[in-house]
């Protein structure tokens, strides 16, 4: 791990909407672009690292949110990629970010290959409520490679609150060192192995048989599901939670790909 230490920016307080009882987050804030200042890598997996920012103004965001990042090369050109944020959102003028390499990825192996401690981005958000959770409601969530971002987010959130809500995470990877975030999980989470598992542990695609049992123990109200993933987990996932009686419309998706 490289680290190098930051001042923490000036935090600027929420002002404009406040979700009951929960966070604040800033309305005007999110359509502003801020540099972001990159101050720690921290490999997650072979492939995914995660990459902590200071970003002076950022206004806060709900666990579940995404961003939009800017980089621009010397000669001018401009690539720009959604992320999903990680970290909670009491980490005050803090954003970390995990990132999949992709092979022959722009942004991703960028990152992965030539991002640096002090290196500066461009980053603007918070974006889409949606798929945020505010920590509110009964939440059931289901992720598989990176889409278990903003995912660890709102477990983030209801660990550093002490939130009494239930909340569920099933979370699928190919095997245990490609699971991200594998030391941080506790009894909230179930993960299923897609090729490789420790002994005893079955390997399999996600099934009836995960997805079931956890729809079932639905607390009094019932869950809000949350999915992300690529297209074709979100599909996969969706469907099972249908099949298992999860009402359509409290299915919130993200997708990926
Ligand atoms: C709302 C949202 C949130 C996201 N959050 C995250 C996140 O938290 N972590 C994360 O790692 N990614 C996330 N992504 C994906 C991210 O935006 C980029 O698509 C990804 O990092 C690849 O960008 P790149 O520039 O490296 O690859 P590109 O140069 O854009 O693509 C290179 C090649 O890889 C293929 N490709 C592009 N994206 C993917 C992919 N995701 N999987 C497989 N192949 C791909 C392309 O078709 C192309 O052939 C998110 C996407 C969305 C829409």
């Amino acid at each position: 791990m490289t680290e190098t230490t930051l001042g923490p920016g000036p935090f600027v307080p929420p002002t404009r909407f406040a979700v009951p009882g929960r966070i604040a987050v800033g309305g005007d804030a999110a359509s502003a672009w801020r540099t972001a200042t990159l101050t720690v890598i921290r490999r997650e997996t072979p492939h995914a690292a995660t990459f902590r920012f200071a970003v002076p103004g950022w206004a806060g965001h709900l666990p579940g949110q995404h961003l939009l990042l800017r980089l621009t090369a010397r000669d001018g050109y401009v690539a720009q990629r959604h992320y999903s944020i990680a970290s909670p959102p009491d980490d005050a003028g803090h954003i970390e970010l995990t990132l999949d390499r992709v092979e022959g990825g722009e942004v991703s192996g960028w990152f992965h290959t030539v991002a640096r401690p002090g290196d500066t981005v461009e980053v603007r958000g918070p974006l889409s409520g949606f798929f945020a959770w505010p920590g509110n409601r009964p939440a059931l969530l289901v992720g598989a490679g990176s889409g278990v971002v903003p995912l660890m987010s709102m477990v983030r959130h209801h660990r550093s609150r002490g939130l009494r809500v239930p909340l569920r995470l099933l979370v699928s990877a190919r095997g245990p060192r490609e699971l991200i975030y594998a030391d941080e999980y506790g009894a909230e989470t179930t993960p299923v192995f897609t090729r490789g598992a420790p002994a005893g542990v079955p390997v399999g695609r996600m099934s009836a048989a995960h997805v079931a049992p956890l729809v079932a123990d639905a607390p009094p109200g019932g869950w809000e599901a949350y999915v992300c993933g690529s297209n074709g987990f979100a599909e996969h996932a969706s469907r099972l939670l249908v099949e298992a009686g999860q009402p359509v419309d409290r299915i919130r998706i993200e997708r990926f790909g």
